[in-house]
């Protein structure tokens, strides 16, 4: 078995991955905000254990859920009970706490191509956009190279809705929405009134994504106390971007 495969070694990166977006000082997520997870196989998947909290995460409080147990709730209208009773039939280890009330959406997510790990914080930068009407424009414009590099060309932005089965559908469906038209995928998804999720290949795209938002939120909520934001054009951000795909591409296939 090779470590990107072995569930161990992908426990380890996860946890790891978790206590740095719980680190106080990031300001990323403080109590029980913001879960984690890692796709494991086809079959299974690592994922934060409700109540649990990032800063102080032990590796119990990682759970291996059957993507079989949790992908049908999209699909299913469920009250709270029967959405709990479903969470705790999807993990391997019945003796493990409850999986988070965000299962769902980190499921689909973790379905999608090149998604390897999934992390949803609540920053305090990014949600003093998200919580006012600037939301759209920090989703779509873009401020600096980096920002491309690392959150995408544009974010997908979801309105508020109770976390749970409802999120994960309008995540879906925004997702779904979202590659039809720009024909990429997002790397960065912005939850309105409420935080962000940033997906990646590795632990470490994760963590690049979530602070290089918190370092566009910050400038962002700077250059509006100054006066207007100057974002980049849009041909030099497509620019920017399609030189990153087509450096992807080159990459992928030499190593095919
Ligand atoms: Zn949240």
């Amino acid at each position: 078995m090779t470590p990107a495969t072995d569930p161990v070694h992908i426990r380890k990166q996860l946890l790891k991955l978790s206590l740095e977006l719980g680190k106080p000082g990031n300001l990323l997520a403080i109590l029980g905000e913001g879960n984690t997870s890692a796709f494991v196989d086809d079959d299974t998947f690592f994922v934060k254990a409700s109540g649990s909290q990032l800063g102080t995460l032990n590796p119990r409080q990682l759970l291996q859920v059957r993507f079989d147990g949790i992908l049908p709730l999209l699909d299913q209208e469920l009250d709270q009970e029967a959405m709990e009773a479903a969470l705790l039939a999807a993990r391997i280890d019945p003796d493990g706490p409850r999986p988070s009330v965000e299962t769902a959406f980190h499921a689909w997510l973790l379905r999608q191509e090149g998604i390897n790990y999934v992390g949803h914080t609540h920053p305090v930068e990014v949600n003093k956009i998200l919580c006012s009407d600037k939301a759209e424009t920090f989703a779509r414009r873009r401020l600096f190279p980096e920002e491309i590099v690392c959150c995408g060309p544009m974010s997908l932005l979801i309105d508020y809705i109770n976390p749970g089965a409802e999120l994960a559908r309008a995540i879906r469906s925004g997702w779904e929405q979202f590659t039809g038209e720009q024909g990429f995928a997002p790397k960065l998804i912005l939850l309105r009134n409420h935080g962000m999720i940033a997906v990646g290949s590795t632990p470490e795209s994760v963590l690049a994504t979530t602070a290089m938002a918190v370092k566009a939120a910050e400038i962002f909520n700077g250059a509006h106390i100054l006066g207007e934001v100057v974002f980049m054009a849009p041909e030099e951000v497509d620019r920017i971007h399609n030189r990153l795909d087509e450096q992807y591409r080159r990459e992928r296939l030499s190593l095919d």
